[in-house]
């Protein structure tokens, strides 16, 4: 006990030592700001972090986290961003929550499958339709969400007329649960599209950007990533919090797209709404399943390549996560 003691003031006298020699003006008596946060560094790696950060202790102000292949911006107080970025060999997420008294709090950092193979890769986990697992996270579309696609940045292997269609059935493939299992009812929050628009989705090459509080679908260039998924939420302390707007970008330079996956003439395609139907299961706050144990599920991390389209339709653990999310009685509006 006595050692303990000792060693106690020990490390509190050195940690205000060094916290008052690194940042004097804005450290509190006592916090030190952390090693990973000092000042001068734009990026922020979230490995060095721990999961909740007081913001004495890291002056995040613009600037950006990152957590290996996916980066995001520093959210406003009050406000959250999830970030995921989906490759052909797996995806990451990274979740930066700001509580209104600026403390920093970290979901998703370094846990993703990203080292499967292509070669050593198949599909593993029980049938969809019998597995149950799903990741809730911690933010929901209160009662909807409406959202535009830029429909001039298609790429020129698909027709107009046929992205939008994929995009829109993505959406409700998610809203109306649509499965092979004859379970469950649809979600009682709306996607509503609004049509087409010359403005492109919040996201970076690298990186979710700042909100424009506007939810938009568009191609363009991603390194390495098929698609890419940034979604915006206010925090709301007493339940989940609320999605303000949702962001999709998908890479129309390093891949070839269809919408028609099971076609003689498909060579290298991917299908457009089975990667989009993922996509809104983020947008939806759906968070992944591991691939190794629930490789079937629409929500594991990995695509199962080109032209094959069973990520169009969810698994069992996909609508369980979207029904516990999504109570028919608590969301005070049903459909007809
Ligand atoms: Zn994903």
């Amino acid at each position: 006990m006595k050692l303990l003691a000792v060693l106690a003031v020990v490390l509190v006298l050195s940690i205000s030592a060094t916290g008052m020699s690194i940042q004097e003006s804005s450290a509190q008596p006592g916090a030190r700001v952390l090693d990973a946060c000092e000042p001068g560094k734009p990026e922020i790696d979230a490995t060095d972090l721990p999961e909740v950060v007081a913001p004495e202790r890291c002056p995040i102000e613009g600037r950006q986290i990152v957590d290996g292949a996916v980066k995001s911006v520093v959210p406003p107080p009050g406000k959250g961003v999830y970030a995921e970025v989906l490759t052909p060999s797996g995806s990451q997420e990274l979740d930066v929550a700001r509580r209104a008294d600026g403390t920093v709090e970290l979901d998703h950092v370094g846990d993703d499958s990203q080292e499967a193979t292509a070669e050593a890769r198949s599909v593993s986990g029980p049938d969809p339709c019998s597995d149950p697992a799903y990741k809730d996270d911690s933010f929901r579309v209160t009662s909807e969400l409406h959202y535009r696609f830029n429909i001039s940045t298609t790429p020129r292997e698909l027709k107009h007329v046929q992205a939008v269609r994929a995009v829109r059935r993505a959406g409700a493939n998610v809203v109306r649960t649509r499965n092979p299992c004859h379970l469950g009812d649809q979600v009682p929050a709306e996607l509503i599209y609004d049509g087409n628009t010359s403005g492109v989705a919040n996201v970076g090459d690298d990186s979710c950007l700042e909100s424009d509080g506007e939810s938009v679908v568009s191609f363009g260039d991603l390194p390495k990533a098929l698609a890419k998924t940034c979604t915006y939420y206010k925090i709301n302390p007493s339940g989940y919090d609320e999605v303000g707007s949702s962001d999709v970008k998908i890479n129309r330079r390093d891949f070839r797209w269809t919408t028609r996956p099971r076609a003689r003439s498909c060579k290298r395609g991917w299908d457009l709404q089975s990667v989009l139907t993922h996509e809104r299961g983020h947008t939806f706050g759906l968070g992944h399943v591991p691939e190794e144990s629930h490789g079937w599920l629409t929500m594991s991390p990995v695509i199962n390549g080109p032209c094959q389209k069973s990520e169009r339709t969810l698994g069992r653990g996909d609508v369980l996560g979207l029904e516990g999310k999504y109570p028919q009685a608590s969301m005070g509006q049903t459909h007809s």
